[in-house]
């Protein structure tokens, strides 16, 4: 603990790696505010990071381990596990048993997990999540310089004079990295190009949008490879010393022709030459990419695609110059070091290179050592569903609904003969299917080390008490480990041995040969382990600390040293749309959303923006379709189906739609948005495709819609549809039936958990003629419950509403209540636009249309909206926009 009660650690989100002063507080949550001295944020954090401390406390948390529904002791789960795991391995040989884990779990759990598995128990069954956000990137970098090099630094986007975003909606998944490169665009003019089939949030500070069509960017790239070569703009001089093969690449790039470019990625020829000229005439040019690259069936291209524009013009390895893939995760990138990929050895080693095993195992001094990569994220699971994988231990992660083929993954979990599931939370849909689970450490609680997409390495540090009976993954691994009788090898007093441990392994028999090195660290004491500033790898033992990118004068990690250029020959996605499905899916994130919501759900401003799942169509798509907004749909693929409430929305490209990933069964009845997306994959990353899923999109028939709030949970689950999210002070739920009730308050009292034996008045009202039925209960006048229901959906004033539980009210207020509506002498801010400062669109559009602001700064400056994260600075400017439209007409 620092200076004042503070502690510095690094937050557990997105892969910009912001660092975090944390203080605890009495109740359990903590005080969080961005550290200023972190070269990754410098003091900001957006409004995920500036929630953590509410999403913490031991409400929902899983206290102990439990064997099915019986808790035990540690022992007792250990010795259980390592027993069938032998028995296990014992019968069926080592490829029977898998791990299947996430970035979400720190370096030193990575470096244990990999060890366990590849070196001891001797299968390269061990995949992580990350499989999902950035494999491509993987094996594009692996292709083109040899090894995962991540060639640049967050700076570079400052110092660029163009930044080319494919597929990155930095704004919303990245935003502090964002706020960075909108700071650096105000102060010299950066020219910002979006490349998205969306028009994201990223687009208001873009000077160019390209609505790309799915799966049209290797064609862009490619075009773009013939324009610079056309151009003249090729940098022979790097070519020459320092690659091969560009002719090859060039020669597949021009395979397609100007016109066939514009074909396939729906862009007029106009939008393609400026792009082109753009890049051709820019030398400090980076070109970020993220999610929208790699989760495709041609991903690995894609990425390679935009390197070779890169290494063709020696852009690359120079400040404000290079290809940088921005990961999803906090860890991601200490996955990738630790060989959290199946096909992936400790230290950035190749599982594939006998040199590189024999130098493991001899390392490690193990036993075993994996002979040829293991089963690769959505490979793994689908051996689970056949029955080839007998055993499978789980670590924070949530496969049931983040993998694609989703309702398959949890067919296979429910018939697998052991899951283990290691986690924070009691029950999530993973661990629905465990036969045992372990109670994790959450963030405040764990120690450790992190890398975020710049190759920097940060501390996370304890600062919270952990409930008493949780314990580190990596202890976790390591006990059942010296269980199976590999002690010596896994007998770490803490994570600073781990850490030691691995430093140590960066630098053995490397000399130079390998990127990944940070034997400087590999006698670090506990103290120095504690005191641990962030530092960028490497860091080969005996140099000094520095900011260090790769490349700019080759040295690439191939046998003679040369970057490859690849040839990247068009492919189309995997499906396309067809009379039955003639909409594409494309699935993302939300802005203050993370993964499955385990935590992030906890953090009730966090749901104020997007407190329910919906499937954004543009207005004519929606129009075809003669559904509106606030319509509840059904959306179907070759997969399976789902229900979301329809959002038109302009920024969608015509024939597209877009679902968040977010939603499990625990907050919503049918959103689990993978359960559409089939499990085709990359052919070298083994990235699933999840942005190009064809669907139909149909009314989902609902007698009636409603809404709910109470301070108790409502009890929603026997309901056609439901959404729920926490509020201040209790809950909130859009429900929805294909069943009219007859006993419209017994149904009331049910959802609102409004039970006999509790002293609540309830004033109803009722009109048949319209099916309009309202409820509100209160106890000594203080609101505690509230439906409203109508045959279509509803016109209530939800945040006023949700505003007005545990609150008394006067007999006047109650009637506005029911009326689901303030007076006209109360604001109502209308839905929360700024999560951060809690400000709804009514205030915002007050000040625009009242006020007379025209810009988002001046917005911000009236009612404190978008100055803190920034995020829905974009969501200002349209109702600027949509202000002035209505001004206009
Ligand atoms: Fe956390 Fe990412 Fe937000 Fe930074 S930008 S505070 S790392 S979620």
């Amino acid at each position: 603990m620092g200076e004042g009660g503070w502690t510095r650690t690094t937050c557990p989100y997105c892969g910009v790696g912001c660092g975090v002063l944390a203080r605890p507080r009495p109740d359990g949550s903590a005080e969080i505010k961005g550290d200023p001295e972190h070269p990754a944020n410098f003091g900001r954090l957006c409004s995920k990071g500036a929630a953590l401390g509410e999403t913490m406390g031991f409400d929902g948390r899983l206290l102990a381990p439990m064997v099915g529904d019986r808790s035990c002791d540690w022992d007792a789960a250990l010795d259980l596990v390592a027993t069938r795991l032998r028995e296990t391995i014992a019968a069926h040989g080592p490829d029977s048993v898998a791990l299947y884990v996430s970035g979400q779990i720190l370096t030193e759990d990575y470096y244990v997990a990999n060890k366990l598995m590849k070196g001891f128990i001797g299968t390269a069954n061990i995949d992580t999540n990350s499989r999902l956000c950035m494999a491509s990137s993987v094996a594009g970098h692996k292709r083109a310089f040899g090894s995962d090099t991540v060639p640049g630094t967050y700076e570079d986007l400052e110092l660029a004079d163009l930044v080319v975003l494919v597929g990155s909606n930095l704004a919303w998944c990245h935003p502090v990295l964002f706020q960075r490169l909108a700071a650096a665009r105000e102060r010299h003019g950066t020219r910002i190009i979006v490349i998205d089939p969306r028009r994201t949030a990223t687009c208001e500070i873009a000077d160019m949008h390209l609505a790309i069509a799915p799966g049209g960017d290797v064609a862009l790239f490619n075009g773009l490879l013939a324009h610079l070569a056309d151009e003249g703009r090729i940098d022979e001089a790097y070519v020459a010393a320092h690659t091969s093969g560009f002719d090859a690449a060039l020669a597949a790039a021009r395979a397609l022709d100007r016109d066939a470019v514009g074909s396939v990625t729906g862009l007029s020829g106009d939008a393609i030459a400026a792009f082109y000229a753009a890049f051709s005439g820019t030398e400090k040019t980076v070109t970020v990419y993220s999610q929208g690259v790699n989760q495709s069936s041609a991903g690995t291209d894609k990425v390679n695609a935009i390197i070779n524009c890169h290494l063709a013009t020696g852009r690359i390895g120079r400040p404000g110059m290079g290809p940088f893939s921005v990961t999803g995760q906090p860890n991601a990138m200490g996955g990738r070091e630790t060989g959290g990929l199946a096909n992936m050895l400790a230290a950035h080693m190749e599982l594939a290179d006998p040199a590189h095993r024999r130098i493991v195992q001899a390392f490690w001094k193990s036993p075993a050592i994996a002979s040829a990569p293991g089963l690769k994220a959505v490979d793994l699971f689908e051996a689970v569903g056949e029955g080839r994988i007998k055993a499978l231990w789980i670590m924070a992660t949530n496969p049931v609904d983040s993998l694609p083929d989703a309702d398959a993954v949890r067919a296979g979990l429910a018939a697998c003969p052991l899951v283990v599931v290691s986690d924070v939370v009691a029950e999530n849909d993973t661990s629905r299917h465990a036969h045992v689970r372990l109670p994790a450490l959450a963030w405040g609680e764990k120690d450790g080390t992190v890398t975020n997409s710049e190759r920097r390495i940060s501390r996370q540090r304890t600062f919270a008490t952990a409930p008493p009976l949780a314990r580190a993954d990596w202890w976790q691994i390591a006990q059942v480990a010296q269980r199976l009788g590999f002690g010596d090898a896994f007998a770490w007093d803490g994570p600073a041995a781990i850490f030691r441990e691995y430093a140590a392994l960066t630098g053995y028999e490397n000399g130079g040969t390998r990127d990944l090195d940070i034997s400087t660290y590999a006698r670090l004491d506990g103290q120095g382990y504690a005191a641990l500033a962030p530092f960028q790898w490497p860091r080969p033992a005996g140099t000094p600390q520095k900011e260090t990118r790769f490349f700019a004068d080759g040295g690439y990690y191939t046998a003679d040293g040369r970057a490859r250029f690849v040839a990247t020959p068009f492919r189309a996605p995997a499906q396309t749309v067809s009379q039955a499905l003639p909409f594409l899916l494309n699935t993302g994130r939300l802005r203050d959303q993370w993964h499955t919501m385990t935590r992030t759900s906890r953090a009730p401003r966090l749901m104020l923006h997007a407190p329910e799942p919906c499937l954004e169509i543009h207005p004519a798509d929606a129009g075809r379709l003669g559904i509106a907004s606030g319509e509840l749909v059904e959306v179907e693929s070759a997969r399976g189906s789902v229900v979301l409430r329809l959002a038109e929305q302009p920024a969608q490209r015509p024939g597209d739609v877009f679902a968040p990933i977010h939603w499990t069964d625990q907050l919503a009845s049918r959103a689990r948005v993978d359960t559409l997306v089939a499990p085709i994959c990359d052919p070298i990353s083994g990235q699933p495709e999840s942005k190009a899923t064809p669907v139909a999109v149909r009314r989902f028939a609902a007698t009636w819609h409603g809404f709910a709030l109470s301070l108790a949970e409502p009890r929603v689950v026997n309901l056609a549809y439901f959404a729920k999210a926490r509020t201040d002070r209790g809950f909130r739920a859009e429900i929805a039936d294909s069943n009219e009730p007859e006993d419209w308050e017994g149904l009331a009292r049910s959802v609102l958990v409004l039970d006999e034996r509790y002293d609540v008045e309830v004033l109803a009202y009722h009109d048949a003629a319209t099916g309009q039925h309202r409820f509100a209960a209160f106890r000594r006048d203080v609101l505690v419950a509230a439906m409203f229901a109508a045959r279509g959906p509803l016109a209530v004033s939800r945040t006023w509403a949700v505003e007005q539980l545990g609150r008394a009210l006067d007999p006047g207020d109650r009637l506005r209540l029911l009326a689901g509506r303030p007076g006209s002498d109360v604001k109502d801010r209308g839905p929360i636009v700024c999560a951060c400062f809690e400000v709804g669109r009514n205030e915002i559009i007050d000040v625009i249309v009242a006020g007379g602001c025209r810009t988002a700064t001046a917005v911000g400056e009236r009612v404190r909206a978008g100055t803190n994260c920034g995020s829905c600075r974009a969501e200002i400017g349209r109702l600027i926009d949509a202000a002035e439209l209505q001004k206009a007409g």
